[in-house]
């Protein structure tokens, strides 16, 4: 199965520009020398880290790219234009392979924003007749064309490591809150198997830090069918620092008003996958919109009494949201110095 954080796309750069054969033509000169340019050189491709992507959709959904060719040399020694080079923009942390015949090669790993790598070198132009002057031959027709350009087939594997995963049964609101704290738009495209795609978000806070938080989907259908997260998307949230865990109000009973939270918990520990199960979680009870504001009081209270550090917030109406967008920085900002 294929995740959204691996593309395979064509590039190839341009093909250098042709060698111009062409003489010099004055008055009371009946044969002047040779003065054709060479060609411009093709267009290189590069591909380039930025920061304020998340995954490698939009470069998959065309899948071939191609620089422009450099233009040919002309008269009068006037030389052909180089072609601009390509560049095409990937997550920061994207892992490039070439995918030859005899299996993939590591080409470059774009982990710092805005850090390029060049994948196919643009064709060198050819040179125009006035370099094939010699004193045996003074009106050389000789020209090169330009050199081809190269093609490769790329591999391009994300390895966008979530700071955050994001727990909770489906309905709990998890696609909201990635919507709602995320700088980045969060993936709601049409793929195949939507609950196994990770959907990924970016919260940035404008001091140039960012944190990526994915949605841990089809956790409980994954579970039940036997079917298990993928591997690789376990991969991405196993490397997360903690869990942001989310219930919603809908399925809380008033006397047992935690269970979800630890229903879940058991969830993961028997099917999760080891270590996620012992990170530390943030917990928050969702769509408390729907309740009275009694209630909500109450729970609150007990809450309290408890110990139990709980997040009351509505993503539709926003209340407690920014309470919790400060606790996910702490907790980061803790993890982070940990490390
Ligand atoms: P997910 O399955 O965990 O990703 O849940 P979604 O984010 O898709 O949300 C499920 C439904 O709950 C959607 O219809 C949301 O609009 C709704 N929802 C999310 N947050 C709230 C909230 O705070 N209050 C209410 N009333 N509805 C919410
Ligand atoms: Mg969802």
């Amino acid at each position: 199965m294929r995740f959204v954080d691996e593309a395979t796309i064509r590039v190839s750069s341009g093909k250098g520009g042709k060698g111009c054969a062409s003489f010099r033509r004055e008055k009371f000169v009946p044969k002047g020398g040779p003065d054709g340019g060479d060609g411009g050189s093709g267009g290189d491709v590069y591909l380039r880290a930025d920061r304020s992507l998340t995954t490698l959709y939009d470069l998959r959904l065309k899948g071939a790219y191609r620089a422009e060719n450099g233009q040919p040399g002309q008269g009068k020694g006037k030389h052909g234009r180089d072609a601009r080079d390509l560049v095409l923009d990937v997550p920061a942390g994207t892992l490039i392979y070439e995918e030859g015949e005899s299996g993939k090669r590591f080409l470059a790993d774009l982990s710092r924003d805005g850090q390029t790598a060049r994948v196919a070198r643009g064709g060198r132009g050819g040179k125009g007749n006035v370099h094939f002057k010699s004193s045996t031959n003074r009106t050389p027709t000789e020209h090169e064309s330009g050199e081809p350009g190269e093609e490769k087939r790329l591999v391009l594997e994300l390895k966008l490591i979530a700071d955050v995963g994001l727990l909770g049964l489906p309905n709990a609101g998890k696609s909201t809150l990635i919507c709602t704290v995320s700088g980045a738009k969060p993936e709601i495209a049409p793929y195949p198997f939507t609950t196994l795609v990770p959907h990924l978000g970016v919260m940035f806070d404008g001091l140039g830090n960012q944190i990526v938080v994915a949605d841990i989907p089809g956790l409980m259908e994954g579970a039940h069918t036997g079917y298990g997260l993928g591997d690789t998307f376990l991969r991405h949230v196993s490397r997360s620092s903690f869990l942001l865990h989310l219930l919603s109000v809908e399925e809380i009973s008033p006397n047992e008003p935690w269970a979800g939270f630890d229903l879940l918990n058991e969830e993961l520990r028997q099917y999760g996958g080891g270590d996620l199960a012992s990170k530390p979680q943030i917990e928050v009870l969702n769509k408390i919109d729907l309740w009275s504001r009694e209630t909500v009081d109450q729970l609150r209270e007990l809450a309290r009494k408890e110990g139990r550090r709980v997040h009351f917030v509505s993503l539709r109406t926003q209340e407690g949201l920014q309470d919790l967008i400060r606790a996910v920085w702490e907790l980061w900002s803790k993890a982070k110095d940990l490390q």
